[in-house]
C-alpha cells in the first residue's frame, strides 16, 4: 500500500480483511474453521468440496488474524488514509463484514487511533492552523438522520454546485482535543442505541457516519492575505450487516426478500465495484445519485479521494456462505 502511494495507482482502494475470534458461542458449539489465513495477504477456503463459483483462495492488500490487534489494523490498513485527510484529501474508511462479525468493535477503535494521530499532527504542525469540525449520521431504510440532534427529523441532501453534495442542518461541532471527540462519540452511541430498543436490530440494518472535516491554513501570510487554505473530509462508516446486501437467502422467499435488501449497500457495492474496475473507461458513469449512503460519501470516494476497506469476518463453519459473500464482494473492491 504504502509504495502505492504517488504512484499511477492512486485510485486504487485498499481492501484489507480481519478475522474475529471464535467467540464463546462457537467455541462451545464445537464449530471449526473453514478459512485459513495461508500468508500475510491470502485467505483460502479449506472446504473440501468449494463451490466452482467461487475462488478457493481471495487475495487483498492485508489479512489481519484473530491475535492481530485494531492497532495493527489501523497502521497497516488505516492509517495512510487518515493523513491523507491531514493533507486535504477526501478519505473514506469502512468496515464491511456481516452482523456480529467486528465491524463496530474494528471502526471504534479505528476511530480512536486516528484521532490520536490527527491531534498529533496538529501539535507537530504549528505553522497552520487546523480547524476539526465533527458531525455524525444514520441511514435507516434510506432515511438520514443526524447523531447529534437526532430529533431534527430526515436530513435533506442537496446538490451544491461549488461544494457538491451538502447535508442541510446537520450539526457540526468544533473538536478541541480527542477527549472532547470520545464524548461527541458516545452520545452518537447513546442515540444509536435509543432507536435499538425501539426496534430490534437496527444496528444490523443502519449505517453510521463519522464525518471529520479537517480544515488547514497556513499561518504564513503572503502579500498581506492569509494563506491558502484546504479542506477534506475524513469519514468512518460502520456499515449495515452486508447479509443485507446478498440476494440468495436460504431459507427467504422472494416476498420476504425486500425487506432484507438494503440498498443503500448494494448501490455501495456497484460504486466501488465500477470505481475499481482497472479497465474502466474514464467516462464510466458511476451511479452515487441511486442511493443515501452513496450521495453522501460522492465527494470522498473516487476521484482524488482516498478509500480503505475493512471486511470482518469469522472463521467458523457456521457462517461459511456469508463469509464467503463478504471476501467475494472485497476481492471485487481491489
Ligand atoms: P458487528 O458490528 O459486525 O455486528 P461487533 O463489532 O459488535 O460486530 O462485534 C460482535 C462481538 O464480537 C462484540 O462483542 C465484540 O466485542 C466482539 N469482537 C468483534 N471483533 C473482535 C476482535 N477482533 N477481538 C475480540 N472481540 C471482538
Ligand atoms: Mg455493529
Amino acid at each position: 500500500w504504502c509504495d502505492r502511494i504517488g504512484s499511477s495507482n492512486e485510485e486504487k482502494i485498499n481492501v484489507s480483511v480481519r478475522i474475529r475470534p471464535l467467540n464463546s458461542k462457537e467455541i462451545s458449539n464445537n464449530d471449526y474453521p473453514v478459512w485459513d489465513c495461508t500468508d500475510l495477504k491470502t485467505i483460502t477456503c479449506l472446504y473440501t468440496r468449494p463451490d466452482r463459483n467461487y475462488p478457493q483462495s481471495y487475495v487483498f492488500d492485508r489479512v489481519f488474524r484473530q491475535e492481530n490487534g485494531t492497532r495493527e489494523v489501523y497502521e497497516k490498513g488505516a492509517k495512510e488514509v487518515t493523513l491523507s485527510a491531514l493533507s486535504g484529501k477526501n478519505a473514506t474508511i469502512f468496515a464491511y463484514g456481516q452482523t456480529c462479525s467486528g465491524k463496530t468493535y474494528t471502526m471504534n477503535g479505528i476511530t480512536e487511533y486516528a484521532a490520536d494521530d490527527i491531534f498529533n499532527y496538529i501539535k507537530q504542525h504549528d505553522d497552520h492552523v487546523f480547524l476539526i469540525k465533527f458531525s455524525a449520521l444514520e441511514i435507516y431504510n434510506e432515511v438520514a438522520t443526524d447523531l447529534l440532534n437526532p430529533g431534527s427529523g430526515p436530513l435533506r441532501i442537496m446538490d451544491d454546485p461549488e461544494r457538491g453534495t451538502v447535508i442541510e442542518k446537520l450539526v457540526e461541532e468544533i473538536v478541541k482535543d480527542k477527549d472532547h471527540l470520545l464524548s461527541l462519540l458516545s452520545i452518537c452511541e447513546d442515540h444509536r442505541q435509543v432507536g435499538e430498543t425501539v426496534m430490534n436490530d437496527i444496528s444490523s440494518r443502519s449505517h453510521q457516519i463519522i464525518r471529520l472535516t479537517i480544515e488547514r491554513s497556513s499561518r504564513v501570510v503572503c502579500d498581506e492575505r492569509p494563506g491558502k487554505s484546504l479542506v477534506a473530509a475524513l469519514n468512518f462508516v460502520d456499515l449495515a450487516g452486508s447479509e443485507r446486501a446478498s440476494l440468495t437467502h436460504s431459507e427467504g422467499t422472494t416476498l420476504k426478500e425486500g425487506c432484507y435488501i438494503n440498498r443503500s449497500l448494494l448501490s455501495l457495492s456497484t460504486v466501488i465495484r465500477k470505481l475499481s474496475d482497472p479497465n474502466r473507461p474514464r467516462s464510466t458513469h458511476i451511479p452515487y445519485r441511486e442511493s443515501k449512503l452513496t450521495r453522501i460519501l460522492s465527494n470522498a470516494l473516487g476521484g482524488n479521494a482516498r478509500t480503505a476497506i475493512i471486511c470482518t469476518m469469522s472463521l467458523s463453519n457456521r457462517h461459511f456462505e456469508q463469509t464467503r459473500n463478504t471476501l467475494f464482494f472485497a476481492s471485487c473492491a481491489k
